[in-house]
């Protein structure tokens, strides 16, 4: 695409005066700044176009390059890539012509002494699921950033404080003249990174970094009825925060340690107990795991391969209602892979009287084969 006439652009005769360029660039980024057209594709190409013809018409060198050759004579001056150039990179290079309009320059400054939240900790805790049913309180070490004890936080050796940062004289901002020295560029001290001050003199323990790492041993407590992956939130108790802000928090994720009797469905609990053939038949008194100990449980004659029996109260509490869940047992049956003799001749004393009447499945089953096959 055909790069338009600077002029044109800033709508500005040619032999403008430098204090016309430069309010016509102004009323121009404030017109088209996607700040005031928030989603305008077409407003921002505008704002960025401008901000290129201003780039070359306000500085000397470079107008006078392009007012001898147009826009071949910049090929080798330098020019911003403003098309990719975020719109807010642009907003605080031309800081000082936009002031503080639309937070260019400023944004960096007040970030950098602005009090901030602390970062965030987390840590894992591993419960039982016994832990889990009547809630608990854990003991956690965990090691984080904290304020230096030496030097209380300043970062400088013992009786010395920040002096002012030689580079930007205090105020956190640079202004390097631009590319060839008219306009000015405002960006961050690189020197203090905004703060104004820096520590020549840093503290021999945390070396100027104003934190050290530290373990920390806490209780946390835990309410009943905690899943896998929750986090249990500990306030103020993550790193500190900067500029007088306040400490993050520490999470505390919930493991679930396996129980070698119980799986956990939600608020219930789930346990698989093996029965014999004859026990199944027969029905029987079951001694089956709970959380509390093991308690009986009758099984009914008859009872199936994976029949289930439902033990009111005996999950685990719902964090919100603390109402207990259920404890599911599900029987499954075993065959014996062996026989004594004696038990088979038992057996086949049993067969010999067995009804297919009795066995309505069975029967059902070998009553369809036999429609489906023919009646041979
Ligand atoms: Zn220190
Ligand atoms: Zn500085």
């Amino acid at each position: 695409m055909a790069k338009r006439d600077y002029y044109d652009v800033l709508g500005v005769k040619r032999d403008a005066s430098q204090e016309e360029i430069k309010r016509a660039y102004r009323r121009l980024a404030m017109k088209y700044h996607p700040d005031k057209n928030p989603g305008d594709k077409e407003a921002e190409a505008k704002f960025k176009e401008c901000a290129e013809a201003y780039e070359v018409l306000g500085n000397a060198e470079k107008r006078r390059k392009y007012d001898q050759y147009g826009h071949e004579g910049l090929r080798d001056a330098g020019m911003h890539d403003w098309s990719r150039m975020h719109v807010d990179d642009i907003s605080d290079m031309f800081s000082d012509i936009f002031g503080d309009f639309f937070g260019g320059g400023r944004r960096s400054r007040r970030t950098a002494h602005r009090a901030t939240r602390g970062y965030d900790l987390e840590t894992a805790v591993e419960l039982s699921l016994e832990e889990i049913a009547h809630g608990t309180e854990k003991t956690i070490e965990f090691t984080r950033q904290d304020t230096c004890p030496t030097c209380q936080g300043t970062g400088c050796a013992r009786g010395r404080s920040p002096s002012v940062c030689p580079t930007c004289g205090g105020t956190g901002q640079v202004q390097r003249a631009g590319l060839g020295g008219f306009f000015q560029m405002v960006s961050t001290c690189p020197n203090c990174q905004g703060m104004g001050r820096v520590i020549t003199d840093p503290c021999p323990k945390c070396r100027g970094k104003t934190t050290v790492p530290k373990k920390r041993t806490l209780t946390v407590k835990i309410p009943p009825g905690v899943h896998e992956g929750q986090g249990i939130r500990v306030a103020g108790e993550g790193e500190p925060g900067h500029n007088g802000g306040p400490r993050g928090d520490l999470y505390c994720y919930v493991r679930v340690r396996a129980h070698p009797f119980l799986m956990r469905d939600g608020d219930d609990l789930i346990c698989t107990v093996p029965i014999s053939f004859t026990q199944a038949a027969l029905g029987t008194l079951l001694e089956v795991p709970t959380l509390d100990g093991t308690r009986q449980l009758r099984i009914p004659p008859g009872t199936q391969h994976g029949n289930v029996f439902r033990i009111k109260g005996e999950g685990l509490p719902n964090i919100r209602t603390q109402r207990r869940g259920d404890e599911l047992v599900r029987v499954t049956v075993e065959i014996p892979r062996r026989l004594s003799p004696a038990q088979e001749k038992l057996l086949r004393t049993f067969a010999e009287t067995e009804d297919k009447q009795v066995m309505p499945e069975s029967r059902g089953f070998f009553e369809r084969l036999r429609q489906h096959f023919g009646n041979n």
